[in-house]
């Protein structure tokens, strides 16, 4: 973790085999340099001299990102909490096994109605919309579901916008039906999955305590088997627990999952299973040996689906810089099974993040409000990090439970990610070939 620490906000540096590079927050822009100019920037983090340099090089101008907040867009996706509801008894979950503290309860056929209409009619003709169902457990309300569906669909094909759909499911009740049901609208299906079987049945077991791991795996060969349009991706939920990653990884890539991700576990109701300091540094250390793999397999032009390296790389690749971690209050909105809006699924329920109801629409000074103070100029230690524009500042929900216990993972993790980008695209072309003139020295735009 080390390499990794923030030692200026407006510069990071870090090397390769192939020698020195120098990462710029600011448009998160990636640079080569020779061993000359690497040992100035040194030198200038450590005299905080670091913005003369860059000015002298010519890569400092007005800021990509200013302190203004986001002016509250378009709604572009909206996640349904269809059933407050679960048949699994995870001690960990944000929901309290499905029922955000409240009673059990469906979402009403006119709750989900409204909450499409205010989705797609919203929008611009030829907006790109995404409706996801969550729960609870959504499976438990699979007649609301498919209608809701095949009304979005209508409607959306009335107006002329893209609508893509996708479900988080723990897996106990999905079935043949599902997997034609889902492969026929695209869907994009996340099973919740923690771990081999062992390890899976302690974290993820049904009230009763019995374990979940082979009744899902069973349930969910059909949509492995059926993937055309349809993608099926797992998502582990890492927790002290459930720390040896490469395995799980290995385990579920080679069971046909799509794409496999990891999540680490900052905050739950009753903190049981949060992830401590030690623990981040122990996933930090798998996550990187999972990463080794994905580099090695790449180059052997073999399949890895380790999903936080693709989407990193994807954003590295992109130059991604954003003031926020997430679309949450933004172009994202969360429905309560009652019709309550929030920021996202996770703040259902919870006054941190209201934002207003179905009937009443949404709460535009609440919105205001949270755009504002959610910016990552306003967020302590964020203004001094490096990596502000890739992180965002971390997970609203987390950081208001708990704060920021997990920025060295973080920026370990980026700092990872921005090395493996770099090997992975030396001499393949992906290098724009741009150069600085840089007085004596040279730096070029990757
Ligand atoms: S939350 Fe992200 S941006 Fe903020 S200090 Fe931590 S790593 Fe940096
Ligand atoms: S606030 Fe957290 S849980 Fe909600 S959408 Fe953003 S990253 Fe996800």
């Amino acid at each position: 973790m080390a390499a990794s620490l923030p030692r200026t906000p407006d510069v990071h540096l870090l090397q390769t085999e192939a020698g020195g590079h120098v990462f710029l927050p600011d448009g998160s822009r990636l640079f080569d340099a020779d061993p000359g100019l690497f040992q100035r920037f040194a030198a200038a983090m450590d005299t905080g001299g670091v913005n003369p340099l860059l000015d002298q090089l010519g890569v400092r101008g007005a800021p990509a990102i200013d302190d203004l907040p986001l002016a509250a867009p378009p709604v572009h996706a909206l996640s349904l909490a269809i059933a407050q509801k679960c048949n699994l008894g995870c001690t960990y979950c944000y929901a309290q096994q499905g029922e955000f503290g409240g009673a059990a309860q469906n979402m009403s056929r006119q709750a989900a109605e409204q909450a499409v209409d205010l989705l797609v009619n919203g929008a611009a003709p030829g907006a790109r919309l995404n409706l996801a169902f969550l729960g609870g457990e959504p499976l438990a309300n699979r007649e609301l579901l498919q209608q809701t569906t095949r009304r979005a669909r209508a409607l959306a094909d009335e107006r002329g916008v893209t609508l893509g759909f996708s479900i988080t499911t723990n897996g106990t009740l999905l079935t043949e039906e599902d997997a034609t049901f889902f492969e026929a609208f695209g869907f994009a299906v996340t099973v919740s999955l923690d771990g081999p079987r062992e390890v899976h049945d302690r974290l993820r077991p049904f009230k009763s305590g019995k374990g979940s791991f082979d009744r899902i795996m069973r349930n969910v060969a059909p949509l492995l088997a059926g993937q055309k349009r349809m993608q099926v991706t797992a998502r582990v939920t890492v927790t002290p627990r459930n720390l040896a990653l490469r395995a799980t990884l290995d385990e579920l890539v080679g069971a046909g999952f799509h794409t496999v991700g990891f999540s680490p576990l900052l905050r739950s109701p009753g903190g049981d299973a949060e992830l401590a300091h030690d623990d981040l540094e122990l996933m930090l250390g798998e996550m990187i040996d999972c990463g080794r793999e994905f580099e090695r397999r790449t180059r052997a032009a073999q399949p890895y689906p380790f999903a936080n390296m693709l989407n990193a790389l994807r954003e590295i690749e992109r130059g991604t810089h954003r003031p926020y971690p997430c679309g949450a209050g933004a172009g994202y909105l969360g429905v309560s099974a009652e019709g309550e809006l929030a920021a996202c699924h996770r703040f259902v329920g919870d006054a941190d993040g209201a934002m207003g109801s179905l009937q009443e629409g949404i709460d535009a000074r609440k919105r205001a409000a949270w755009l504002s103070e959610r910016h990552v100029h306003r967020q302590e230690p964020c203004q001094r990090c490096w990596a502000r524009y890739l992180c965002g500042g971390g997970c609203h929900h987390e950081v208001i439970a708990r704060g920021r216990p997990a920025c060295d993972y973080i920026r370990g993790w980026l700092h990872y990610c921005l090395g493996a980008y770099l090997r992975l695209t030396a001499g393949t072309g992906v290098s724009s070939g741009q150069s600085i003139p840089a007085g004596r020295d040279e730096v070029s735009l990757r």
